[in-house]
């Protein structure tokens, strides 16, 4: 089901005290939530359960990780599973964000690999897409969206999407303060959804939640969420201080 989404990815970002006192600082000032309307926090790994307890009894806010592994258990030293991720109190997971495709080498396969073990654990997917600046300088960024997408989700069945956000997040503009215009954004979103449409059908591609990330805020999330297909966004630098992430979870709910 299409609904609004405001993610906050804190990255490698907060110890537990530090995470604890911003989870709680969002928590004194959250508007009514509802299915239609929902926060969701990506803490590091190591903060999830503690994350998970302090919102467990609070409705439509959820946990995320930020990466799991494409194994399921064994002798991977180092890494996470999605199966330890959905019992630590997660129901989401951040798949291909940019700085895990580009600094630690993640491939299509291993996306695509990492998205089926997370939907077999029951977390749901955040699946991030975005070119770089190059591929925006030179015009082809629908392409390079499409074939990203099409290498890490499209191998699902029909009935899998209702479990997949994709997060629309152009690498020029995460973390530079550069933001795409609301235009930029509309076209790639409604350029997403079509390229979903032609692969799963209208109806599928109607429901599926598009997030947009790059630099969002409270001074520009009102007018990247007002386009027909922004239904959100992926927050990184802004979801470290509860009065930001606020402003923007305002903008939602104002949308
Ligand atoms: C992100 O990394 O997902 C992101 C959107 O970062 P920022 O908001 O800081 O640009």
């Amino acid at each position: 089901m299409r609904k609004k989404i405001v993610a906050g990815n804190w990255k490698m970002n907060m110890n537990l005290d530090e995470g604890h006192a911003l989870v709680a600082g969002i928590l004194k000032g959250l508007p009514e939530l509802n299915a239609d309307k929902q926060v969701v926090i990506a803490p590091p790994f190591i903060n999830i359960q503690h994350t998970f307890y302090q919102i467990e009894d609070v409705d439509y806010v959820h946990v995320a990780a930020q990466n799991c592994s494409t194994e399921n258990a064994g002798a991977y030293t180092g890494e996470v599973s999605a199966h330890m991720i959905q019992h630590a109190g997660a129901s989401y997971v951040i798949i291909g964000h940019s700085e895990r495709r580009e600094y630690y080498n993640e491939t299509d396969a291993m996306l695509a690999q990492k998205t089926d073990t997370a939907l077999d654990n029951g977390l749901k997917v955040i699946f991030c897409c975005g070119e770089p600046l190059s591929v925006r300088d030179a015009g082809t960024e629908n392409d390079y969206v499409e074939a990203q997408l099409k290498a890490g989700l499209f191998h699902l069945h029909k009935h899998q999407l209702a479990n997949i956000v994709v997060a629309y997040e152009p690498i020029w503009a995460i973390g530079t303060g550069r933001t795409a215009s609301s235009q930029q954004a509309q076209d790639m979103h409604a350029h997403i959804r079509s390229v979903f449409a032609a692969q799963y059908g209208q109806a599928i591609a109607d429901g599926l939640t598009i997030l947009y990330g790059g630099s969002c805020k409270p001074s520009n999330a009102a007018e990247l969420f007002a386009c027909a297909d922004v239904d959100g966004g992926l927050i990184g630098g802004a979801s470290l201080k509860a009065e930001e992430f606020l402003g923007i979870i305002d903008a939602m709910m104002q949308a």
